[in-house]
């Protein structure tokens, strides 16, 4: 079922249950609408990708430390694609990427998942909401960091009060971040790998500090050690590809441990892995070309990175890899200081 709940209050059993049974609790995407004591509401997401529990972790989290209290701002809760967390995957086969289908989403725009974000994402600015945090995890090995949409000082002061990473990406179309940019300050809060204590720990802080700001920062990051990456191109497997070296076919068989990279500077001419096809990938700025032939060569059957370049969500895990992607390619902006 896709068509969206709407609740008013934080149904019995929620605070206790793995993302695995919530179908059972909810059954299909719901929005949980809370009040507080002042203030725009607060809005966050989790579980929009299935296997993705840190948000469920959060939430739970906040929910236990304000039970019996007024919140310190009314909260507005989407958790996401129930039926998939079901599974424990990102999607189930059929559905949509919950993550590609917000308002200025190019695909899908017509399904019942569709229609169901827009619903929420008509509610949050109709209620002029405080901030939208979308609660996400990696595959492989990340630190933690914010995605954001602009540069502007809020949202920069806001990504800087989770993690010192931030990650500067105008978003694929349909992303739920994207869809709020320039309305109301956004951010994805990537927290690391899913089913870790810690990740759920970390992203319920941030919460519960957002909640208790009166405002959000003006005067942009936090500290000195924040810094700023900006996504250059989404580097994809192409998908006639295979992962296990059959001759008959074009293979790639790719480097183990990759995802040890994510967030280092890495150099030109680092072997990603072995290949029989002359170029396996493709490079897509946001503009939507393809820049394969500029970062990476084939010789030799060797796949090698052209030119120095900082990955992120670097993954080996092939699911992953034909539902998202293989990884980002970032370089580093300045950040200024307030
Ligand atoms: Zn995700």
């Amino acid at each position: 079922m896709t068509t969206l709940t709407i609740l008013d209050a934080v149904p019995a059993g929620l605070l206790d249950c793995e993302a695995r049974n919530l179908h059972a609790l909810l059954g299909s995407p719901t929005l949980i609408e809370l009040p507080g004591r002042s203030g725009a509401p607060l809005f966050v997401s989790a579980l929009i990708h299935g296997n993705e529990d840190s948000g469920l972790g959060a939430i739970q989290r906040v929910l236990r430390r304000f039970a019996g209290a007024p919140l310190p701002r009314p909260l507005m809760l989407l958790i996401g694609n129930v039926e998939a967390a079901r599974e424990g995957r990102r999607k189930l086969p059929g559905q949509p990427d919950f993550n590609r289908i917000w308002p200025g989403a190019e695909s899908d725009i017509d399904s019942p998942e569709a229609r169901t974000m827009a619903e929420v994402h008509r509610r949050v600015i109709e209620r002029e909401a405080f901030a939208a945090i979308d609660i996400h995890n990696n595959t492989g090995r990340n630190p933690h960091y914010a995605v954001l949409c602009v540069k502007d000082a809020r949202v920069m002061g806001l990504s800087s009060m989770f993690a010192p990473k931030g990650v500067l990406f105008r978003g694929l179309p349909g992303t739920q971040t994207a869809s709020f940019s320039g309305s109301i300050p956004a951010i994805t809060i990537e927290c690391g790998q899913p089913g870790r204590e810690e990740n759920a720990q970390a992203a319920g802080r941030f919460l519960e500090s957002v909640l208790t700001l009166a405002e959000l920062p003006s005067g942009g990051v936090r500290g000195d050690e924040f810094e700023l990456f900006h996504t250059l191109v989404q580097v994809r497997v192409k998908s006639e590809i295979d992962f296990s070296d059959d001759q008959n076919r074009s293979w790639l068989r790719l480097e183990g441990g990759l995802d040890r990279l994510n967030f280092e500077p890495i150099d030109g001419g680092t072997l990603i892995g072995r290949t029989n096809h002359p170029m396996p990938l493709e490079a897509i700025d946001e503009g939507g070309r393809d820049l394969a032939s500029a970062f990476f060569s084939v010789d030799g059957g060797e796949l090698r990175l052209t030119r120095s370049a900082i990955p992120a969500m670097l993954t080996t895990d092939e699911r992953i890899i034909r539902q998202d992607c293989l990884c980002y390619l970032m370089e580093r902006l300045q950040v200024e200081r307030s």
